[in-house]
């Protein structure tokens, strides 16, 4: 509501005096105010598109729309000012600049009604995506500004009819159907039906030299665009791809029960896209290489591009017909994707533990996050789309996707549906917030979805569960309470559905429980014999951290690979792991718990989770003298894992932890032996990448001649890519302390942390627990770079760079660095100050600070 207040007075205001500034990016307050003010926009827009990468290209845009009142109305284009060549308001020219990334009409120069406002400029390739060849544009989150005057928000929906003029020979792709193609002179100019309304973020064109593949499937014509030149490939993929996705058209018809929103398919194929796939309205562009599959693809990468495809085909609904008003609600359209893509896919791999997978791939990630006093909300305040960058992370991608199950369990599969139809419906072509969603479904069920929807949804952090058993006759149950409580005290309550499995020698019993509230009973566990243990997080479902008693802890530690179900197995692992965080299980008990597990082990998913948390134990919970005298066991534990493996993948787990952890002599010279390639591994092969692995965790081990096999390594990488990340990294391997320093200070300058995973690499090893004590000395400065890290960086980098930084570290002195750094900068942002104590968890945890 403030928003909108400040918007009329603005507007009421500026009839008379010269517009107000409306700020640098584009803010909520601007967002809302031009939604109040702005009706039935159209943009008629032509982008003309020389064969040559360096030449500009020129652009004209004409934006219609009505106003219930003449006032200043700002354009959004955030390019300098001499891109803009001229504007028109109905036709008369207007004397405008840029500033700020805005282009503000003054009210006299515009009308109550019908509205046109013509821009001539140079586009800036910013968000264009040009190469030799071909390019394509990526508006998502709120880059249109960047090639063309619009206002930049999802929720003022337009309808778009672009012409594009290409070199001849070109393909062109958009949103929109071809209508009309004229070539003259060395020219190709191709009209495109005018869209639905549609927002900028999912407005899209490519244009370039792209082989054009069509097909009908359920009497629908699908056509994708590639540049593959290996025919044999393509005549591999082709079918399977047009396939997959009018397997998932169809579903999401039936299951939505709306037809397809966008009139034709098309999808494009994209050589290093930046990311799986880009859910543009008709016109999807995926990474190539993850459709263009060769003929020893893996089961996970059938399944994977199974998936990519049903999720970005689900965005045509979820996300594309129904759009957030905001950029803080991006995470519901993917969920909601995500969501969409398992039950479409899930069925067709019937050889995968989809339950075990979704744990594995979820609950240690989101509670990495959650369980710490930096975690944020699902739901969270945005002000301004710039950053918008701030919204991604492991609450997004990892948790929202558990609460979502958990909704849908709560209120049933097809009451779940039936409000999702409901939504799509009332909402179609237009935009929505969570809380429309959460009214609808609200008024479909007895429970409570606004309450439940706040502890889950809109505030941080996790319920903490504990189960009081109370003994009946001759040593069977009389009952089972479940108790749950907000560890940060604000006495919220998470609704949520259980499976409690009560575990026996060889066997084990899941009993469902809904905890509504702060207290719940299993009924059914009256008269049951007494179990073993008791995991309050079976079948991989319930949320939270599930505080084991001390009888079903030790039973898990020695026991748990009598389990005979991979997913209760998966989760007491989860569950051991959460309770070592809690300090509650000890490090030394689930080191040797997982040394006498892994053997057993059949499970590929489990065994490489139980690595991983080795692994951590041994660097991070370790003191180094422990480390020493246990490394024995757990190379020898390691090295006949990778005998015992049956696949490469499987190999390739074994091996990677064993590299990664080697500490005895004996092993480190095993270790070189199979780098100089005098050794190998009975079915692993080894391939550029692992060696270069393999050479720099020998150097930072100081192994004899580490300074020849780091430099002869650079040699004979063939890669340039990698040579050159290789040659950045080898500072920050050196053994001389002075030599690290130095190449640590090179990040105190912008242009050397461009290359982020170079850097990233670099900061890992200088703080590799081996280094720690000399290591002591990053820590402060790379704090005290945070912040300009963020300003300059991706929106992943400032939390890799404090993981980086802190992950080597276990020590009072470096937890008390941190402590310094957040008390002496109480002003700091409060969005990184939750990075900081997130990556800095578990270090405060081990050093007891
Ligand atoms: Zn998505």
């Amino acid at each position: 509501m403030l928003g909108f207040m400040v918007a009329l007075t603005l507007l009421g205001s500026a009839d008379t005096q010269p517009p107000a500034a409306p700020g640098p990016g584009v803010s909520e307050t601007l967002a809302r105010e031009r939604t109040a003010a702005i009706r039935d926009l159209k943009y008629e827009l032509s982008f003309t598109i020389p064969a040559d990468r360096q030449a500009a290209v020129r652009g004209r845009s004409i934006a219609r729309f009505s106003l219930d009142k003449p006032q200043p109305v700002v354009f959004d284009f955030a390019q300098p000012a001499e891109r803009l060549t001229q504007v028109r308001a109905s036709g008369r020219v207007v004397a405008v600049t840029v500033r700020d990334g805005h282009i503000v009409i003054p009210a006299e120069m515009t009308k109550t009604g019908a509205n046109e406002i013509e821009f001539e400029f140079l586009a800036g390739d910013d968000a264009l995506n040009r190469n030799d060849e071909f390019l394509y544009t990526l508006f998502v989150p709120a880059r249109a500004r960047l090639t063309f005057p619009c206002f930049d928000q999802p929720d003022l929906k337009a309808r778009y009819r672009l012409t594009l003029i290409t070199p001849d020979g070109w393909q062109a792709v958009a949103n929109g159907a071809e209508v009309a193609r004229k070539t003259s002179s060395g020219t190709v100019e191709t009209t495109f039906q005018e869209t639905a309304p549609l927002p900028t973020y999912l407005f899209a064109f490519v244009a370039g030299k792209f082989s054009v593949e069509t097909a009908q499937r359920n009497g629908r014509t699908l056509r994708f665009f590639h540049r593959e030149t290996d025919a044999a490939k393509v005549a591999r993929n082709r079918e399977a791809l047009f396939d997959l996705h009018a397997k998932a058209l169809e579903w999401l018809e039936d299951y939505t029960d709306i037809k397809y929103p966008w009139g034709k398919f098309d999808f494009v194929l994209i050589p290093s896209f930046q990311f799986g796939g880009m859910e543009h309205a008709g016109a999807i562009l995926y990474n190539a290489a993850s459709l263009m599959l060769d003929e020893s693809a893996t089961q996970n990468q059938l399944l994977e591009r199974a998936s990519v495809i049903a999720h970005e085909t689900a965005h045509m609904w979820f996300g594309d017909l129904v759009t957030m008003r905001w950029f803080n609600d991006v995470w519901m359209k993917e969920v909601f994707a995500n969501f969409m893509a398992a039950k479409i896919v899930n069925p067709s791999f019937p050889d995968v533990n989809h339950e075990l997978r979704f744990l594995l791939a979820h609950y240690p990630a989101a509670y990495q996050v959650d369980r710490t006093a930096g975690t944020n909300a699902i739901r969270q305040e945005l002000g301004n789309l710039d950053e918008a960058g701030q919204m991604y992370g492991p609450i997004i991608y990892q948790k929202a996707p558990i609460v979502m199950r958990q909704l849908e369990l709560i209120v049933g599969e097809r009451r779940f549906r039936n409000g999702l139809r409901e939504y799509l419906k009332r909402y179609a072509y237009g935009n929505a917030t969570w809380l429309d969603l959460v009214r609808i479904i609200d008024d479909r069920t007895r429970e409570d979805i606004a309450v439940w929807s706040r502890a889950w949804v809109e505030d941080r952090g996790r319920p903490e569960f504990t189960a009081s058993v109370r003994m009946g006759e001759r040593g069977r149950l009389e009952s089972i309470a479940i108790i749950q409580h907000d560890p940060m005290k604000r006495g919220l309550v998470w609704p949520q559905r259980l499976r409690v499995t009560l575990g026996y020698d060889g066997s084990f019993k899941d009993l469902p429980v809904y905890v509504t509230g702060a207290e719940a009973v299993i009924k059914d566990a009256k008269g049951l014999p007494a179990p073993r243990f008791i995991l309050l997080a079976g079948g991989g479902l319930g949320y939270g951290l599930f505080v084991l008693d001390e009888g079903s802890r030790d039973y898990l530690l020695q026991h748990i690979a009598d389990i005979p179900d991979a997913l209760t197995r998966g989760a007491a692992w989860v569950t051991l792991w959460d309770n070592l965080q809690a300090s509650r299980v000890g490090a030394s008990a689930l080191f040797e718990a997982a040394l006498r597990a892994l053997p057993r082990e059949d499970d590929e998913q489990n065994a490489q989770q139980v690595l991983a948390y080795v692994t951590r134990v041994f660097w991070r919970f370790l003191p180094p003298d422990e480390r020493v005298a246990r490394a024995p066991a757990l190379e020898a534990a390691l090295r006949s894992g990778l005998e015992r493996g049956r696949t490469q993948s499987e190999k390739a787990a074994w091996f990677n932890a064993y590299r990664d952890v080697v500490l005895t002599p004996d092993g480190v010279a095993w270790l070189t032996r199979v780098w100089k390639r005098e050794q190998t591994i009975p079915g692993l092969r080894l391939a550029e990448p692992d060696e270069i692995a393999m050479a720099m965790e020998l150097a930072v081990r100081e192994a004899p001649g580490w300074d020849e096999i780091l430099r002869t390594q650079i040699e004979r990488t063939q890669n340039p890519d990698r040579k050159a990340r290789l040659a950045f990294v080898a500072p920050a391997l050196s053994a001389d302390p002075a030599v690290r320093e130095r190449a640590f200070a090179r990040f105190q300058f912008v242009e050397n942390r461009r290359r982020e995973p170079w850097v990233l690499d670099s900061l890992q090893y200088l703080n590799h627990p081996l280094r720690e004590e000399h290591a002591q000395r990053f820590i402060k400065p790379a704090l005290d770079l945070l912040r300009e890290v963020q300003q300059t960086g991706d929106i992943f980098f400032p939390t890799r760079w404090m993981n980086s930084t802190l992950s080597g570290h276990r020590s009072p002195e470096a937890a008390k660095t941190v402590r310094e750094f957040l008390a002496s900068n109480p002003q700091f942002p409060q969005r990184l100050t939750w990075t900081i104590l997130t990556s800095a968890d578990e270090l405060f945890r081990v050093a007891g600070l």
